[in-house]
């Protein structure tokens, strides 16, 4: 299984990160997409994807390179050209992960779009896919993402729009990805819907740990240091481990079987991003 979605330099994974590294291969994790949310992120993940080609007992890591939604007021002039040569590393997989979030709005709509158009740009002269997030933008991602021109491929990460918004990705030939919010009884009804009108070949599965836990993961699940203290504070945290648990939802949701369904998203993941394996 390929997790396209891991925020692994997230203070939540501060000390136990090799620790959580070897419980997703464990739990069957081949791969990792590791995602930058702004640029001095970047370097952290392309060491931290260097050391998982010597250590045997990780999954394979790749990562994006870009400046998410919320970090958009940092982006300057000069973060083009400083992003382009970050790309330039081997595994850097995807731009990103940039869009627009008009939920929060931590960082100015105006600032944001800024950012966003720039990071198109970017993805469509490097021609690596382009990593995007969407919260609330009411189909303006869409407007920029056609504006001027196409980035080669693009992933929508976290879907949790709405069934036009689906419809309108799949027509522009999106990837789509899904997380934990499947499984939040309440908050994943609508998703629940929409999951099991993606086709096969543009689906994606990610856990965006340490955010979203899914809720069909027992809270007891002993992933972390069997402390009382540690239990605490990793009572809501979400791992790579924690993917089947996305897995198997939406497997039943599709009817298919977690295998099926397993292997079709890594084969996704595996030719969007360029793992080496897909099983
Ligand atoms: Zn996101």
């Amino acid at each position: 299984m390929i997790d396209i979605c891991v925020n692994l330099q997230n203070s939540q994974f501060g000390n136990d990160r090799s620790e959580i590294l070897e419980r997703a291969a464990q739990a069957g994790i081949t791969g990792i997409l590791v995602c930058s949310t702004d640029l001095d992120m970047v370097s952290a993940n392309q060491t931290l994807c260097e050391r998982a080609q010597e250590e045997t007992s990780w999954p394979q890591l790749l990562t994006t390179a870009g400046v998410h939604p919320h970090d958009a007021q940092t982006w300057k002039e000069t973060d083009s050209e400083r992003l382009r040569k970050l790309s330039k590393h081997s595994l850097v997989s995807a731009i990103g992960e940039c869009g627009l979030d008009f939920n929060r709005n931590f960082s100015e709509p105006k600032a944001q779009r800024r950012a966003f158009q720039a990071q198109i740009e970017v993805a469509s002269e490097t021609t690596l896919p382009l990593f995007v997030h969407d919260r609330d933008s009411q189909g303006e991602v869409l407007h920029w993402l056609s504006q001027p021109i196409w980035p080669p491929s693009i992933i929508v990460h976290c879907f949790t729009g709405s069934a036009e918004e689906l419809d309108n990705y799949l027509n522009a030939d999106c990837y789509i990805g899904i997380t934990g919010w499947l499984c939040d009884e309440v908050r994943g009804r609508a998703l629940r819907e929409l999951a099991r009108l993606i086709p096969d070949n543009r689906l994606m599965i990610e856990t965006d740990g340490p955010f979203l836990r899914p809720h069909n993961a027992p809270e007891n699940a002993r992933l972390f240091p069997d402390t009382l203290a540690a239990l605490k504070k990793y009572r809501r945290r979400n791992e790579p481990a924690l993917l089947p648990f996305v897995l198997n939802q939406l497997a039943q949701l599709r009817e298919q079987s977690p295998q099926e369904l397993a292997q079709l998203c890594s084969a996704n993941a595996q030719r969007l991003f360029g793992f080496d394996r897909s099983d």
